[in-house]
């Protein structure tokens, strides 16, 4: 029996995560935490029956005791709900498949509980690697990535022991505006961006696809995960989606791992890992596929792949800066206040603006988060 706790079991990941357990039969989940939609997360008590559930606001929690008090569950709200959620002694393990740096509390609460990772929270990464990864080693935890680009290189290092990585090519879509110019993005529509040509998945993660912010998201959290050099981290757009990523090896080999787009197989990898389970759903068919293409990525029009170099080159709170300040942006995108070129725009001028520290701790990278929230709310 795997014993988890799942961190937004109503989004796109923590749903895909549960149709696993519900799949697998031998998955028992301790802790489900949740942001606002309490209808689906009641059907999920009922469905799964954990012992605690976790939303963020105490009014919302108040309605979920009543909506369940037929059962044995305890209904906590807030940080500190997320915590107790996190750190559940029942579970062994924590999916965080939570949106955003609200992430970064519980997972390092979860590691300092001695509970492996499954994380998806690529956000916990890009703001505080150089914090997680060392905690986690103290504490003898894995951090199994979810993100299926970083799923694949997970399984092309398996069995490689100590050889050594000369380069790990990230794959990309290029997602929905792949090809088009910067004048042309000027005029794309909220329902345009959300449009991915081949992933389905919530509406933060689509959009930082259209940016391509969400590729350079993932630069960061390899070259946490794997201790890689950023130069040696390279992007190869992929459009079909079917190459999830690639390493290549100092003789030259390059191992890829192959699939559908389907999250559900880096999930369940990342929950039963070193084991591979059945899984249902459609198998990758070359004949039907034809042909695989390659291209190098448009930093130009895609600045926001540039500006994640940059930040990830700059270090200490420099990711923070361009992570919060992507996550107000989109937020302000996703409420149809500003146009699509202005997210990185945003992103930008915080970059300049807001205050560099070069060695932040946890307390300091949350700083930083509202620092730079206050900035932007300053000034759009
Ligand atoms: P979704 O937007 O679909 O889901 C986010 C989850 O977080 C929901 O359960 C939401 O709850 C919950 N949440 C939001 N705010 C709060 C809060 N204040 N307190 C508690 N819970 C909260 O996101 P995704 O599943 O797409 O992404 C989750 C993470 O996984 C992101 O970091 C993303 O980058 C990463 N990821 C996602 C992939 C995907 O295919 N979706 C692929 C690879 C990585 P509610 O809906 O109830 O408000």
């Amino acid at each position: 029996m795997k014993n988890i706790a799942i961190l937004g079991s109503t989004g796109s990941i923590g749903t895909q995560t549960l149709a696993i357990a519900r799949e697998q039969k031998d998955i028992r989940v301790w802790a489900l935490a949740a942001g606002k939609n309490i209808k689906l997360l009641e059907s999920q008590i009922r469905e799964f029956e954990p012992k605690l559930a976790a939303v963020w606001e105490e009014e919302d929690a108040k309605q979920l005791r009543l909506a369940v008090s037929d059962l044995p569950v305890k209904v906590v709200s807030g940080m500190d709900g997320l915590i107790e959620a996190a750190v559940i002694p029942e579970s062994e393990m924590l999916v965080t498949a939570i949106v955003g740096m609200l992430g970064l509390r519980p997972t390092v609460a979860a590691i300092q509980a001695k509970k492996q990772i499954a994380l998806a929270n690529k956000e916990t990464l890009v703001t505080a690697g150089h914090l997680i990864m060392p905690l986690a080693e103290q504490y003898g935890v894995s951090i199994l990535p979810v993100d299926s680009e970083h799923s694949a290189i997970f399984q092309a290092l398996n069995g490689e022991g100590a050889n050594r990585i000369h380069k790990i090519l990230l794959t990309a879509s290029g997602g929905p505006f792949r090809g088009k110019t910067r004048a042309q993005l000027a005029d794309v529509t909220l329902e345009d961006a959300l449009k991915h040509p081949n992933w389905s998945m919530g509406k933060k993660i689509t959009i930082d696809s259209a940016t391509m912010i969400n590729k350079g998201l993932e630069v960061m959290e390899a070259k946490w995960l794997f201790g890689t050099e950023l130069d040696r981290i390279q992007v190869v757009v992929q459009p079909q989606s079917v190459i999830h990523s690639m390493v290549e090896y100092e003789d030259g080999s390059i191992l890829a791992q192959l699939g559908t787009p389907d999250m559900r197989l880096p999930i369940q990898y990342a929950l039963y890992y070193p084991q591979r389970r059945p899984l249902s759903g459609k198998r990758l068919d070359f004949f039907a596929l034809g042909s695989l293409t390659f291209e190098k990525p448009d930093m130009e029009t895609f600045d926001g792949l540039r500006l994640a170099y940059e930040a990830a080159r700059r270090g200490g709170n420099m990711p923070t800066i361009l992570n919060a300040a992507n996550e107000r942006a989109v937020a302000k995108f996703l409420e149809k206040k500003i146009n699509f070129l202005e997210i990185t725009q945003i992103i930008n001028e915080c970059m300049l603006h807001c205050s560099y520290t070069e060695h932040p701790d946890l307390d300091a990278v949350l700083d930083t988060e509202q620092a730079v929230y206050e900035w932007i709310e300053s000034r759009w």
